[in-house]
């Protein structure tokens, strides 16, 4: 019966609008160059770490003024958002973007397209893609750029650079592989010609497969520096992080297993500018998900996971007795403390979850990121720098709630200052200037 008057009511309107088609093709051009003011949002600023009451103008896709009255003669669309936080859209900036896998074989490959638009739903209006499918990121990403695919912005580094049978080459996935100077120099410069966003580097000297030599890494890094393209180095102990910095890195990414990281390294990190994308929701939520089933029972998590991936998370499904989750659990705290000695030496933290891995949810799991970036000791304010304004900084973007700052916003229904868990209240996101849902 419902289904019956769902219909009906689709076919009027499809009906109208042949009738109309002109009328309804202007009215959604039109729209989408609609002046829009967001009035009476409290405007959380993360550069300023201040929360101002004002009236945010938008024009073409970008913040254009905040205003403290609305002007009288005012012509455009208007939403109140009175007793709503208005902040800048969420960016994850490590993602394999091909949808979510979880343990037992569950999945749901919804594609580069598909997560994009749920990304988008939870706030998160960029993601970075650090490896996947080279050909179908391109084309997504050209799509995207034509106005064929919505959803949250894809950057991407389209391949993952390693030494033959190196971290990356195990996934069955098409890679590029160097194993001396001169090949990095080849590498990087044939995959230059694609315009990757970033050039994502494996140098994993302790990880158990093959890694390319410190002289390998530093000619990736220079090529990758003379066509000013960031490079992000995967790592995994404290000796790949010292001489990541030394080569140059612009970023790392994940955290060290072998050790935490020392005081002295942290600060060398600091002091180089190099920036860390930590993962610590690959690394600590598997045994969260598993341990606390109310993690992913939150509305956000119901939205945008599928109920067999959020049910795939048990004992039983991982393998795993109750001592050894407990032992797991534990072990955390290594990874927290590596990131409280990077939060107190001043390194620049940048919100990315490696979703696409167990333990992770597309476009959930930055959210999960910055609850973990307070609980290593952030204040709530960095924690939202941290996935915005800095993140937006790295990309080469101007996101953020001031003038002249790409209008991608999030309103939420409380105060993400208050509790970073806020962020995921909510009440509508705007990309571009234009209202998504
Ligand atoms: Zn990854």
């Amino acid at each position: 019966m419902h289904w019956l008057k769902d219909k009906a009511i689709k076919l009027k309107s499809i009906v109208t609008c042949s009738f109309l088609v002109v009328v309804c093709l202007l009215t959604a051009s039109s729209f989408a160059q609609t002046t829009l003011l967001l009035s009476n949002a409290h405007v959380v600023d993360p550069t300023t770490q201040k929360i101002e009451l004002q009236h945010i103008l938008i024009k073409q896709g970008r913040i254009v003024d905040r205003l403290q009255s609305i002007p009288s003669n005012f012509q455009g669309q208007i939403i109140d958002v009175k007793g709503q936080w208005v902040i800048p859209g969420l960016n994850e900036l490590h993602t394999h973007s091909f949808g979510n896998r979880g343990p037992g074989g569950a999945h749901n490959f919804i594609g580069t397209d598909g997560t994009a638009k749920l990304m988008l739903s939870a706030g998160v209006t960029s993601l970075l893609d650090l490896f996947g499918n080279e050909e179908q990121l391109f084309e997504h990403r050209k799509q995207q750029q034509n106005g064929k695919i919505l959803g949250a912005d894809i950057f991407t580094s389209l391949s993952c650079l390693t030494a033959t049978k190196g971290h990356c080459t195990e996934y069955g996935v098409a890679t590029r592989v160097m194993d001396s100077p001169k090949q990095a120099i080849d590498v990087v410069n044939a995959l230059a010609k694609k315009s990757p966003n970033v050039i994502k580097i494996v140098y994993d000297q302790h990880g158990g497969r093959p890694s390319i030599d410190k002289a390998t890494l530093r000619a990736a890094i220079d090529t990758a520096k003379k066509h000013q393209i960031k490079t992000i180095i995967h790592i995994s102990s404290v000796d790949d992080m010292r001489d990541a910095i030394h080569a140059g890195a612009s970023a790392l990414t994940h955290l060290p297993d072998d050790q935490e990281i020392p005081v002295k390294l942290a600060e060398l990190m600091a002091k180089h500018k190099v920036v860390s994308i930590p993962t610590l929701s690959v690394n600590t939520d598997l045994v969260e998900f598993i341990k606390n089933p109310e993690i992913l029972a939150t509305p956000l998590a119901i939205k945008v996971a599928s109920e067999q991936i959020r049910a795939s998370y048990t004992l039983e499904n991982i393998k795993w007795t109750q001592k050894q989750l407990d032992q797991l659990h534990s072990r955390n705290q290594h990874y927290y403390r590596s990131m409280k000695t990077l939060i107190d030496a001043g390194v620049t933290i940048l919100t990315g979850s490696d979703s696409g891995n167990y333990g992770t949810i597309q476009g959930y799991s930055v959210h999960r990121e910055m609850i973990k970036l307070v609980q290593s000791g952030m204040s709530t304010w960095q924690a939202l720098a941290a996935s915005t304004t800095d993140a937006g900084q790295f990309l080469g973007k101007s996101y953020g709630v001031n003038i002249g700052d790409e209008a991608n916003l999030v309103v939420l229904t409380a105060s993400p200052i208050e509790d970073i868990t806020n962020s995921q209240k909510i009440a509508m996101v705007i990309h571009h200037g234009k209202v998504i849902e």
